[in-house]
């Protein structure tokens, strides 16, 4: 953020000091020496970070929804069948993607704050023959709801089902083992918890997806068409400068020198990290009587805090937040977006446990001011014991 206010919304998110730098250099162009090393280094520390060292990642200018719209677009013709998990606003948002592309939605459905159950998954996968894929968002960011991916993986790939999960708010800051899960689509934007700016889409491939592609009765629009990008992202690995469309080159510098500071960190220390403020945060809002939007604590995510604005609250309490410089998000979820905010707690920041106890600290007395009960310092010093 430009003035001193901390940026602690589900993305887009603070950003280090060494990514901004790798940013801030006069643009480079697509074929300079710097960026071909850059990109290629990119591709390749994905494939670490997604746990997919046979995957295929693609970096490509765009948002988080683009990834999504890439996926479904690769994988989906008209008449096919396809299972959709229900957690919310972006489980909704690749339905309707779906639906667009004509394809024959099957949605197993959840309570607003829980996440469809396997069984209910492999039942719906026993009750509709010929299911194509299967769709899931890991982390709901209008909930705050993560869904176990790893039973759904195994479900689909037990029936050779493709299966593509949404990562926007999940990837490096949650749980995801996507070759030993068998995942075929692992999708995310930059400006989540890998603390680039926004405007990169960004997505590792299985074989078994890019075969799918293939064998689509007609390719999918140009510029989502994974074919197209396919020679672009090999020619970056292979040191070679190449061109389809401009990729956004200060961007991709900074997607290197996150990306870079993850794994130096060690991506399993940097899910722990994520877990363990995740943990701290809860402590604080419990001792403000905040109650979170996920139904039980096992499904509230590491990324994210949704939590109901307590009874004579309201939607003024994110203004009096960002009076004491902290700046939070409100409701997304159309169904109760005007009963809940939500705190983001992911990325650069979750190393960062001053920003963290100022966040906690500003809700605490924003909400005091407006006459809710609860001891600002009390919740404070209840992160402070989970985050070290
Ligand atoms: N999926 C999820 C889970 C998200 O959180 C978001 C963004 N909040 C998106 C998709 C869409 O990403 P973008 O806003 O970058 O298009």
């Amino acid at each position: 953020m430009s003035d001193e206010s901390l940026l602690m919304i589900p993305g887009p998110v603070e950003i280090s000091p060494a990514v901004q730098a790798a940013f801030s250099v006069p643009p480079p162009s697509h074929t300079a020496p710097d960026l071909i090393a850059a990109f290629g280094s990119a591709l390749e520390r994905m494939r670490a970070v997604w746990k997919a060292p046979a995957g295929q990642p693609f970096i490509v200018a765009g948002s988080g929804t683009l990834a999504m719209e890439m996926a479904a677009a690769n994988l989906v013709a008209a008449g096919d069948r396809v299972l959709v998990l229900k957690t919310g606003y972006f489980s909704d948002r690749m339905a309707e993607m779906l639906r667009r592309l004509g394809a024959d939605l099957v949605e197993v459905e959840a309570e607003i704050g829980d996440a469809p159950d396997p069984e209910k998954v492999r039942q719906a996968l026993g009750l509709y023959g010929g299911v194509r894929a299967v769709f899931a968002t890991h982390v709901d960011t209008s909930t705050g709801v993560r869904l176990d991916p790893a039973p759904i993986a195994r479900l689909a790939r037990e029936r050779r089902i493709l299966s593509v999960f949404d990562g926007v708010c999940a990837t490096a800051g949650e749980e995801f083992d996507m070759q030993g899960w068998g995942v075929d689509v692992y999708l995310t934007g930059s400006q989540k918890a890998l603390a680039v700016p926004a405007g990169l889409a960004l997505m590792v491939v299985s074989d078994r997806a890019l075969e799918a592609r293939r064998r689509l009765p007609g390719p999918p629009p140009l510029s989502l068409d994974w074919d197209a990008w396919l020679p672009i992202m090999k020619a970056y690995e292979e040191g070679r400068p190449s061109y389809f469309s401009t990729p956004a080159t200060n961007l991709v510098l900074a997607l290197d020198a996150a990306l870079g500071e993850i794994l130096e960190r060690g991506l399993d220390e940097t899910v722990d990290r994520h877990r363990q403020v995740a943990e701290g945060m809860r402590a604080a809002w419990a001792e403000l009587a905040l109650e979170a939007i996920p139904v039980r604590p096992e499904l509230a995510a590491n990324t994210l805090s949704a939590l109901r604005f307590p009874s004579g609250v309201d939607g003024k309490l994110i203004a009096a937040i960002a009076e004491r410089g902290v700046v939070v998000a409100g409701g997304l979820h159309p169904a109760i977006r005007q009963s809940y905010f939500r705190v983001g707690h992911l990325g650069h920041c979750v190393g960062q446990g001053e920003w963290l106890e100022r966040t906690v600290r500003a809700v605490g007395e924003a909400l005091a001011d407006l006459g809710h009960e609860g001891d600002p310092e009390a919740a404070v010093a209840a992160l402070s014991r989970e985050i070290g």
